[in-house]
């Protein structure tokens, strides 16, 4: 049977919004047909356009707000939303720190999980937080453009004031465009596959100031680079590195293999938690030092370590929860598949002078797997998994390991959610409440801790 939407394409109306979606898009009811709509929020009315219709649900432009929601945000910057560097500005900090609450607990209720999910934990200060930024640069218009992209394009949005980065970085960006401007590089040109600088990249140490910038070209070679590497450090004291990237694909991946140092160390140091890290171009590293260190701080009183226990941290990047644990373990055992991040853990163990823990390079299924058939015992077990959660493979061979309890840091509450209900079929249950964290305000991303424990 055909269905057929009740709406057509550039009509417009007057709706209420009764919900926003994880993506914090308003939804509205058309005879039970749900469109879309941008920067709309639940209780108010708004006339709207249809803008596109799918087979079961379309997508509206707000064209004016009837009524406004007390939780609204009246000034905002629409560049931010237009390109997805904010999607919530528009939603006061408090309504956003609940917004995220009651995300992962619908999930939760919607799969008949009786778990109760704590208030968000948010930041005094919701904006600027971010430690690196990743920017595209294109030529408009004759000249060399750094910004953002439109949403679901590749047309680039000039912007000097990222809003939720370090300030400082957004200073960098703008000095190494003018840089690249002065001396005439050109921006790569995605349709013929021509030109040389694709994007610019820059890391800022929160504690330690120190910055790195990465420049990531089509090409391998950087015309006039001893000029332009003197020019940005001359011009940028805090750059203790610059490196390139090169990335010779015509594909949308940010980075190819290659990474050459131009200029200074091919790291830069960090602390968390009064730990140092050493940081390189492409290892993963939180991007909100204040939240990362309460997350954790977190994840590290949910372990309830004593200094008797072996703990497994799976995805363990450059080591930064495993050695946050050590001091409390008898043992830490980090796994990760970047085989770059685990030689950063390990230089981070002896700067800090920790001596029990032992990072392997892999994939957290299989060395879980070799670990297991070991017999290696382990009292806990942290994951931090990527968006698409834990591979069936990795649950199967934890729960043989047995530990007391696994402590799941999450970036995506719907694939903790499928994870918990996997745990709960081996005796696995969360006993405490859920604690998110917001470590990406005014964006939708929701993280959290989980504590499951064995029956
Ligand atoms: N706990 C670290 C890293 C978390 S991000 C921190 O907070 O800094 C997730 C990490 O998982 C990334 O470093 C990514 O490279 C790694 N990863 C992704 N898939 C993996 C897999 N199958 N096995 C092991 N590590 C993986």
């Amino acid at each position: 049977m055909k269905i057929t939407a009740p709406v057509e394409k550039n009509e417009m109306y007057d709706v209420k919004i009764i919900d926003l979606t994880y993506q914090g898009m308003g939804v509205a009811k058309i005879n039970d047909f749900s469109i879309f709509i941008e920067d709309t929020l639940p209780g108010e009315e708004a006339t709207i356009k249809v803008i596109k219709i799918n087979k079961n649900f379309g997508f509206g432009k707000l064209v004016k707000l009837i009524t406004k929601s007390k939780d609204r945000v009246e000034s905002v910057d629409k560049d931010y939303t237009r390109t997805g560097i904010a999607p919530l500005q528009h939603l006061k900090y408090d309504a956003q720190l609940k917004f995220k609450q009651s995300q992962i607990q619908e999930l939760f209720n919607k799969a008949k999980m009786n778990v109760e999910v704590l208030p968000t934990i948010g930041m005094d200060k919701p904006s600027h937080y971010r430690n690196k930024a990743q920017i595209p640069v294109k030529k408009i218009n004759g000249k060399l453009e750094t910004g953002f992209y439109r949403k679901h394009s590749h047309d680039l949005v000039p912007i000097e004031d990222f809003y939720i980065q370090d300030p400082e970085i957004d200073k960098a960006i703008v000095v190494v465009r003018d840089i690249l401007r002065k001396y005439h590089v050109a921006p790569y040109d995605e349709i013929n596959h021509s030109g040389v600088i694709r994007n610019i990249m820059v890391r800022r140490g929160h504690y330690s100031h120190e910055m790195m910038i990465g420049l990531i070209t089509r090409t391998k070679k950087l015309p006039m680079v001893d000029m332009i590497t003197s020019e940005i450090a001359k011009a940028l004291p805090e750059v203790k590195s610059i490196m390139q990237n090169i990335n010779l694909t015509d594909g949308n991946a940010l980075m190819g293999k290659k990474t050459i140092c131009l200029y200074g160390s091919s790291h830069i140091e960090d602390q968390l938690l009064g730990l140092k890290f050493y940081i390189s171009l492409t290892s993963f590293y939180q991007v909100n030092p204040t939240q990362t260190e309460k997350l954790y701080s977190l994840a590290v009183e949910k372990a309830q370590l004593d200094g008797k226990q072996n703990v497994i941290d799976a995805y363990c990047g450059i080591g930064t929860i495993s050695l946050a644990m050590a001091k409390k373990a008898k043992k830490v055992y980090g796994v990760e598949i970047v085989k770059d991040a685990i030689e950063d853990a390990k230089i981070n163990a002896q700067k800090n002078h920790i001596n029990n823990a032992k990072f392997v390079t892999g994939k957290a299924e299989e060395q879980m797997e070799k670990w297991q058939s070991q017999g290696l015992k382990s009292d806990v077990i942290v994951v931090d998994p990527p968006r698409k959660g834990l591979a069936s493979s990795f649950i199967e061979s934890a729960v043989k390991v047995a530990p007391k309890r696994i402590v799941y840091v999450s970036c995506n509450p719907s694939t903790l959610v499928r994870d918990a209900r996997r745990l709960s079929e081996y005796g696995y249950e969360i006993n405490q409440p859920i604690q998110p964290v917001d470590q990406f305000p005014q964006t939708v991303h929701i993280e959290s801790v989980t504590v499951f424990e064995k029956k």
